[in-house]
């Protein structure tokens, strides 16, 4: 697999500054406006056929940002670039030119294909919506959809509750890949299938990619899937990226201590990952109430005393190789 840095191609996405602050609903009583910091400050390049990795336990951010970087959620501050064009500042109407590029394949896709509709009419929606086909062109795109993401063309006139998990998952690449995208974020797009049937709509991603040269965004929890498909390796926690780089120098020679506890936490199949004694212990603070400082100092076993009122800047420790601690 190619490595991709920052300077190898013009990027094709930049995700710049990228900020989310959800407002809780007040209490009978009032009181001052409180806010969940979901997202802060979240910057990246994504290259054309190039694979981002974004890892972090639950809560950390990363479905938000996946949202934020789709426009399914509107950023409170930041802003992502498509082939250098701003999408956050679009108004709905250009929105949808940009939609055909920027596609979502979701964690359960039965709860984002539309259980009333035949499978064909799910991949054939967004050929109409967009006037991609029509007519005896559409069927023929369709059935190429369903031989090229490995359903049988029998299934077209099933409804989604008659497919296995696998089958749905490919259903909604099918979907996704109908309107020849150049990026597709994908939320958790394996964890809720077996492990044999991950490895199958993983490779099937890739085959993708190597054939159109779709870029992904592949937003996951299980570091040795992320490791399996990803170029690069962006790791998150509280809302905030603290570590980035090529996925070999992530995984291989982790420099955050987060990202060490995340290695530590569970089995990866790969003899040149080396483990540390840095574990994890203890609960991810509140996003409403993040720590000062650096926000893993709660729960770092490194943690100097700068760590509780100052904010490591996230800085370049190798090229191309950016992490956030104030001891790198
Ligand atoms: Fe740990 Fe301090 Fe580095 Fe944060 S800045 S990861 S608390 S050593």
């Amino acid at each position: 697999m190619p490595d991709h840095t920052d300077t190898l191609q013009p990027p094709l996405l930049e995700v710049q500054g990228l900020k989310k602050d959800f407002p809780v609903k007040r209490g009978l009583f009032g009181g001052p406006r409180k806010y969940v910091h979901a997202v802060d400050d979240l910057s990246f390049t994504l290259s054309p056929g190039e694979t981002i990795g974004v890892v972090g336990e639950s809560g950390c951010g990363k479905s938000t940002a996946a949202r934020m970087i789709v426009r399914l959620v509107e950023p409170t501050a930041g802003r992502v670039l498509l082939n250098g064009v701003d999408i956050t500042a679009l108004p709905p109407a250009k929105m949808r030119e940009f939609r055909r590029s920027i596609q979502f394949i979701f964690q359960d896709p039965y709860s984002s294909l539309n259980p009333r509709l035949r499978a064909g009419d799910i991949v054939s929606e967004p050929l109409v919506n967009f006037g991609i086909a029509r007519g005896s062109e559409l069927t023929e795109r369709v059935e190429w959809l369903f031989d090229r993401v490995g359903l049988r063309r029998e299934l077209i006139d099933r409804l989604p509750h008659e497919f296995s998990g696998g089958q749905r998952q490919r259903l909604g690449i099918a979907r996704a890949l109908a309107v020849n995208p150049k990026v597709i974020v994908a939320d958790e797009a394996v964890s809720a299938l077996d492990v044999s049937v991950q490895a199958q709509v993983i490779n099937l991603l890739r085959d993708l990619q190597d054939e159109f040269g779709i870029a992904y965004i592949f937003i996951a929890h299980d570091l040795a899937v992320v490791q399996h498909i990803s170029h690069r390796v962006a790791v998150m926690y509280l809302g905030q990226m603290v570590e980035f780089g090529a996925r070999d120098a992530v995984f291989r020679s982790p420099q955050h201590p987060y990202t060490e506890a995340l290695m530590n936490s569970v089995p990866i199949p790969d003899p040149e990952v080396t483990t540390t004694d840095v574990v994890l212990s203890g609960e991810v603070p509140s996003p409403m109430n993040p720590p000062p400082g650096c926000r893993f100092h709660t729960r770092c076993p490194l943690a100097i005393d700068k760590c509780r009122s100052v904010q490591p800047p996230i800085k370049e420790v190798a090229p191309g190789h950016r992490v956030a601690c104030h001891l790198r």
